[in-house]
């Protein structure tokens, strides 16, 4: 079996109704006619078709031609009312072929308009899922824009519990200078510095003289506005870049960026005499308070540990000559 005898088998009612139309309307196109009632019949049939389907279209046009034949067979008259003068047998068959035309033309509408309906469904159906998408990327977009904002508040938070922890383990909590630790990174920094450009640096270590006395005299309390006052006057008559810790008890470390022995001698004593004349009053007690000072300046000989216990010694070469003083590492020490 080919092709188009398959289709015909399928669908044989178009084939049918066009060969009976092709030879109708041939010979039709031969007879002059005038127009009469049934020569409008063909738009029910029509109506038929796009409402009701090909089916019942072609069904209600063989029933109508059904009806007029036997109507021109039994009811002349009647028949002559609503036809043309000159219907013949002829003539009504090519009338009756044409009107199952227009039932199967009318029908022809019905697929589109089922398509048209699909389509309609189907961009309603799209539109629905376009808003249905668009309310979800809203929701998205706002999602997303809360968390980024929760994302960078909580950085900022820990950025700043970061900076306040390493702060805090940096940093002397009575005195607010850096301690130990704090002092360490900068000794090392300044270190590298030194071995890049060669500019010199010295270190300096302080201790408040009879330090012990003052707590038994004047109470703990005491002890501790003095070591918060001298740590604000040692920063304040400084210089900016000159680094100072607590490295022990009432004793300070600092740090002399591109300062020789005779920079660093200046600066501890002008250190030494601030402290001295500064009146430290506690609770109406005036305090007598006077520091110790060893100098030594850093050279490539020697490890920053070793400048410092040269400072320690000199320093304590300051407490065994009186107090009270500086002394300076010099070679001959
Ligand atoms: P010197 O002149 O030889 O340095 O004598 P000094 O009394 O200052 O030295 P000593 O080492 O005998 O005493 C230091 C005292 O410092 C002992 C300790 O109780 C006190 N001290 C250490 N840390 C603190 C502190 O944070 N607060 C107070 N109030 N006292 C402290
Ligand atoms: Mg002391
Ligand atoms: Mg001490």
């Amino acid at each position: 079996m080919n092709g188009l005898e398959k289709k015909l088998k399928q669908n044989p009612e178009p084939v049918f109704i066009g060969l009976i139309l092709a030879s109708l309307l041939f010979i039709n196109f031969l007879v002059k006619s005038k127009m009469a009632f049934l020569d409008f019949y063909f738009l029910p049939i029509i109506a038929i078709g796009y409402f009701m389907g090909k089916r019942k279209a072609v069904l209600f046009a063989f029933f109508t031609v059904l009806c007029v034949c036997l109507l021109a067979l039994f009811d002349q008259e009647a028949f002559s009312s609503i036809s043309r003068d000159s219907h013949n047998g002829l003539n009504l068959a090519v009338w009756g072929g044409f009107l199952i035309l227009a039932g199967w033309l009318g029908s022809l509408s019905e697929k589109l308009k089922q398509e048209l309906s699909l389509s309609n469904e189907l961009r309603e159906k799209l539109a629905l899922e376009k808003e249905l998408l668009k309310a979800s990327n809203d929701r998205l977009a706002e999602y997303t824009n809360g968390l980024e904002e929760r994302v960078s508040s909580r950085t900022k938070d820990l950025e700043k519990a970061h900076r306040e922890l390493e702060l805090s383990a940096n940093t002397d909590p009575l005195t607010r200078l850096l301690n130990r630790r704090g002092m360490a990174d900068k000794l090392d920094s300044e270190k590298f510095r030194y071995e890049r450009n060669k500019k010199p640096f010295s270190i300096v270590l302080c201790d408040i003289d009879h330090f012990k006395k003052i707590n038994d005299n004047y109470g703990h309390d005491a002890g501790d506005y003095i070591l918060k006052e001298v740590a604000k006057l040692l920063n304040s008559a400084s210089r900016k870049p000159d680094t100072f810790c607590r490295w022990g008890g009432e004793e300070f470390l600092a740090l002399l960026p591109e300062t020789d022995l005779k920079g660093g001698a200046i600066l501890a004593e002008k250190l030494r005499s601030t402290i001295e004349k500064h009146d430290f009053i506690f609770h109406t007690n005036k305090i007598p308070v006077t520091l110790s000072f060893g100098l030594c300046e850093y050279d490539e000989t020697m490890t920053i540990d070793a400048c410092i216990k040269l400072s320690d010694r000199c320093l304590y070469l300051a407490k065994e000559a009186g107090r009270n003083q500086l002394i300076p590492k010099l070679s001959s020490l």
